[in-house]
């Protein structure tokens, strides 16, 4: 049975402007474009177009648009084209769809319905451009209370520390799911910018390692190219339990990208497909999560503090509380619409919950049982804006994970077909002739400026609320209110409605 439904997307070739240049043939690796030497003219397949914009952008006459196809199926409240046509797959293929990047159903994006206050007449604003405003965060535990020495000196040790310039890192992304080129840009701009990247669960490309002081080493299930010299590498250890865009379950970088540097990063043969575990073989409880944490402690000698990430879940208050007894020092949380480079599409847009929710609830368990500066928390899972930030800062978070934005400003175009390995922009491909479409200089230079871009908004919206460091605004809701939203909405938020 062949797949018969009219293409996703029709490519608009305006022929006055085609100079047959045949650019577009060689920008898409999805072989849309091609010459006709009969008519002279560039033809289509439009049955292969993903809508990743290459062709467009590099289009010297600007001769084509990419639009959405109005062949529709029959009006249908129930079966929506989508469905209709995920079904006519499945039943093509018998395998599970596999999607990349977010959530893109239409869920409520809290975000949205939350609105941040602004000083007037008393506790007047702070001008950023003329008054310090401190961005800077240290993540870690915390000590209970002020101790001093026996000279009545303040005693300063504290549990090992991360220190950002501003509370936003780039999340984990595994080379091998990304490019070579896509992991230097983030390394040197986390270095340039004093903040961290995560190297994911595809261990640390030798290139890297002297990035380490603002590297993030992740230990996922799989424990691809985890050893000693990998673990002292970075400045903190993150233990990867669950990931946003696909709660519960492992992943798999199939054998095809397991090639040169990436098999050897890895640390497994070429060819082999990269399965990680849907869970730790070792760890069932919290006391084996204790074990490992305490394992990657031992083995830096307590110099670097550990990470735990999990995925926003419903009960995810309580395993907040447990791992911040497990002795973690830093607790990563995941929304649902967190992306990754391949997930089943059943998972990414159905399991988990929005980050907003979890962040509120967890930060407020925290709170009640006395352990909140036991642990920070990092959230992550769609920070689209310096705007979501400082309301992340507000719901309680001490520091978000930015993946997706770093790599729209990377030139990602959100086509979600990562999966391919045939990513136009140079991102998540290993295909040589790919990868040198981005520049890393380049790419380092546009995170730069999107951090130091979201830096200055951040500093404003502070300014705007009379608050003058990052330190103030964290969990303080009083800075939120709520539009549009529930009772039982802004109960869990721990917000109020706008107008009380
Ligand atoms: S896949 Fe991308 S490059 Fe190819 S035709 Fe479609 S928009 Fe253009
Ligand atoms: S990284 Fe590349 S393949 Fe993935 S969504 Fe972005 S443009 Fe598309």
């Amino acid at each position: 049975m062949a797949m018969l439904f009219y293409p996703e997307f029709e490519v608009v070739r305006n022929e006055y402007r085609c100079i047959a240049c045949r650019v577009c043939e060689r920008q898409c690796a999805n072989e849309v474009h091609a010459f006709d030497s009969e008519s002279g003219l560039m033809v289509s397949d439009e049955s292969r177009c993903v809508n990743c914009q290459r062709c467009v952008s590099l289009c010297p006459t600007r001769a084509l648009k990419i639009v959405k196809s109005d062949c529709a199926f029959r009006e249908n409240a129930n079966w929506h084209d989508d469905t209709i046509k995920e079904i006519y797959k499945q039943a093509y293929s018998g395998g599970v769809l596999l999607s990349s990047m977010g959530n893109p159903a239409p869920f409520p994006v809290y975000w949205d319905k939350i609105l941040i206050n602004a000083s007037q007449v008393t506790n007047p604003s702070i001008d950023p451009l003329r008054e310090p405003m401190e961005t800077k965060v240290f993540l870690g535990k915390k000590p209970g209370k002020i101790e001093r020495e026996q000279d009545g000196k303040l005693k300063f040790d504290l549990p090992p520390q991360l220190e950002l310039s501003m509370p936003v890192m780039f999340s984990a992304m595994s080379y091998g799911s990304i490019s070579y080129n896509a992991h230097k840009s983030l390394a040197t701009a986390a270095e340039k910018l004093g903040v961290y990247y995560n190297t994911g669960e595809g261990g640390l490309h030798e290139d890297f390692y002297g990035y380490g002081e603002n590297t993030i080493v992740q230990v996922a299930s799989g424990r691809f190219g985890v050893y000693k010299d990998y673990l002292e590498a970075g400045a903190a250890i993150e233990i990867k339990m669950g990931q946003g865009a696909k709660p519960g379950i492992g992943g798999h970088l199939p054998g095809t990208k397991i090639v040169g540097d990436v098999s050897r990063t890895r640390m497994i043969p070429e060819g082999s497909d990269a399965i990680s575990p849907a869970p730790h073989h070792d760890i069932y409880s919290i006391e084996d999560l204790r074990q490992l944490v305490y394992s990657l402690k031992e083995s830096t000698e307590y110099r670097k503090p550990v990470i735990v990430k999990v995925a926003a879940v419903h009960n995810i208050a309580a395993i907040a509380s447990g791992i911040a007894r497990s002795g973690a020092d830093i607790i990563a949380i995941d929304g649902f619409r967190g992306g990754t480079g391949a997930a089943p599409t059943r998972i990414r847009d159905n399991v988990g919950i929005p980050i907003e929710l979890a962040l509120a609830a967890v930060d407020q368990r925290l709170r009640d049982e006395g352990i909140r500066n036991n642990v920070s928390l990092i959230v992550g899972g769609s920070i689209r804006s310096a705007a979501d930030v400082v309301k992340a800062v507000a719901l309680g978070a001490d520091a978000c994970y930015i993946a997706t934005a770093a790599l729209l400003a990377l030139g990602c175009h959100l086509c979600r077909t990562c999966q391919t390995g045939n990513c136009n922009w140079g991102i998540a491909t290993q295909r040589p002739e790919l990868v040198k479409r981005l520049n890393p200089e380049i790419g380092r230079e546009h995170l730069v400026n999107l951090m130091n871009a979201w830096r200055h908004e951040i500093k404003e919206l502070m300014g705007g609320m009379g608050i003058n460091a990052i330190e103030s605004l964290r969990g303080n809701r009083l800075m939120l209110r709520g539009i549009g939203l529930t009772d039982r909405e802004l109960k869990i938020l721990g917000i109020s409605h706008a107008g009380e």
